[in-house]
């Protein structure tokens, strides 16, 4: 099967902090496998926006360094055109040294864009300087139908300050110009998640609480929080990874099929998800703080306060309600130093009404596991038979959707999902980023939970590095007669 890539528009992008961490990680090396991927054609311009002392030579080189780096292992790092291919993608890069605060850069970066073309603006910047940037793009006269804005998370820290970022934007911004990143919803498997729901007719009839017992949603990392300590201190699990990225992954899989696969009617669908939550009583969630093992430090080291009260794992009962999914408890949870590091949704259907083997042939229940990482791919638990003559015993085994076997190898080698979100803002589809009233309505539940802790003056529990977390977050599924699925890559 030969992939399809068909090359977007020629544009501008300004990547305002275009010299930090996410650009040389992410963006730059994204932008760059777009362009041996033969999406990005003819006179494209790729601005680097940030306080360093800079040239345009100088930014080139920072990112063929930042190229070479990230990019090891994909394909156009070895091609045999690939001096060729990055001089061609270098070309296209400029840099201007600009203060979001001030007045420096301005009128040059205004005279690299060029008006009537798409003009993207990423924000790779600390949210502070969200509405200042946007004010400042409007009053120089950047700003048009075809201008667009990307933000990056944390979009805000509890609901007041994530509806004065979106008032702060919106003021230059519509709605239909601001794609608010959350980059999980550019993973493949994500997506791949929407095409079985809605492109097969075998499981959607299934899915709903009369089938599922349950659906568990993990996001396990085996790092801590490193150098990030004086953010992460003031954000926790809670805010970093639960209100965005875990809840955005349980809109996907608790939603009503949308009319179309269009932004809005996506969206729409996510939001009565977030709506339609109960709130989390205190018996329904469990926090945690990793402690060190010798050889690495823990959290409370890690931030240099003894009192700290940030969890840096939490696990938490949700419930949905709503016809569809009245009955069925959805379990996340998301913790640093964990076992192992993976992703996963698994949705566990009910045990078959009646069986009609012997005792000892076991309880089998079907689950459809969906993995973000480190390999994407979908499983689907099914029970058969045991080959062999020794009677009917019954074995649960996988039926393994491996991307790499059905596609070919070419295809399986999926774009990052910054690739795909940025190749998307230049398209100009929203589908896959947050609309302003999902993400304050996700504020809106974690708030009242993070308000419940203060108000109680809980602290978290602890749990050993390389564990699974505290020892409580398993009995908020034993209660349920239920457990968690082992952290394993
Ligand atoms: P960083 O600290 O590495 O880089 C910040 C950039 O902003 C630098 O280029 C700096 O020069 C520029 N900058 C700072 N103040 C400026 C000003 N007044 N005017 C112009 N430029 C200014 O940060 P980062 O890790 O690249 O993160 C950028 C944003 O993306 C943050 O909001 C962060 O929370 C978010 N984010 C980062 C990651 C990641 O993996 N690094 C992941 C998700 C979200």
């Amino acid at each position: 099967m030969v992939s399809r890539v068909i090359p977007v528009e020629p544009f501008d992008l300004v990547i305002f902090g275009g010299t930090g961490d996410l650009a040389r990680r992410k963006i730059l090396p994204g932008l760059f496998r777009r362009f041996c991927a033969g999406q990005i054609q003819g006179d494209v311009r790729i601005i680097g926006a940030a306080r360093a002392e800079m040239d345009t030579e100088g930014y080139r080189q920072f990112a063929a360094e930042a190229i070479a780096e990230f990019n090891q292992g994909h394909d156009c790092d070895h091609g045999e055109d690939q001096p060729a291919s990055l001089k061609a993608f270098l070309a296209m890069l400029h840099y201007v040294v600009l203060d979001a605060l001030g007045d420096e850069g301005w009128p040059k970066l205004k005279d690299l864009t060029r008006p009537g073309r798409i003009r993207a603006y990423y924000f790779s910047v600390a949210p502070r300087l969200f509405g200042p940037l946007a004010e400042k793009l409007h009053d120089i006269g950047m700003v048009d139908d075809k201008a667009r804005i990307v933000v990056e998370k944390p979009f805000g820290r509890d609901l007041q300050s994530a509806k004065e970022l979106n008032r702060a934007i919106a003021t230059h911004f519509s709605e239909e110009q601001i794609y608010r990143i959350d980059h999980y919803l550019g993973k493949e498997t994500v997506q791949n998640l929407m095409a079985i729901r809605f492109g097969n007719l075998l499981f959607e009839p299934l899915w709903n609480s009369q089938y599922i017992d349950h659906i568990q949603i993990t996001v396990a990392e085996v790092v801590g929080i490193g150098t990030r300590g004086d953010y992460y201190d003031r954000a926790g699990a809670m805010r970093d990874m639960m209100q965005n990225h875990l809840m955005q992954l349980l809109c996907l899989i608790a939603m009503e099929p949308p009319a179309k696969f269009k932004p809005d009617a996506v969206r729409d669908e996510k939001l009565k998800v977030i709506r339609a939550l109960d709130p989390v009583g205190p018996e329904d969630v469990v926090r945690g703080q990793y402690e060190g093992n010798g050889e690495r430090p823990g959290y409370i080291h890690q931030v240099g306060n003894r009192d700290t009260k940030t969890e840096s794992y939490v696990a938490l009962r949700a419930r949905v309600s709503n016809w569809r999914w009245a009955g069925t408890p959805f379990y996340l949870r998301t913790g640093k130093r964990l076992r192992e590091r993976t992703s996963e949704i698994a949705v566990v259907f009910k045990d078959a009404p009646h069986s009609i083997f012997d005792e000892d042939s076991g309880r089998h229940s079907n689950i459809l596991t969906i993995k973000l990482q480190p390999n994407e791919g979908i499983e689907l638990g099914v029970t058969i038979k045991e080959p062999g003559p020794g009677g009917m015993r019954l074995v649960d085994v996988p039926l393994d959707m491996s991307f790499a076997e059905a596609l070919g190898p070419e295809e399986a080698d999926f774009p990052d999902a910054y690739e795909r979100l940025i190749m998307d803002v230049i398209r100009g589809n929203q589908t896959l980023f947050m609309r302003g009233d999902e993400v304050e309505a996700a504020w809106a539940w974690t708030d009242a939970i993070i308000e419940g802790w203060k108000d109680r003056g809980e602290a978290p529990l602890t749990y050993a590095t390389g564990s699974s977390g505290p020892d409580d977050a398993l009995m908020l599924m034993h209660r349920d007669g239920r457990r968690w699925r082992e952290i394993k890559a």
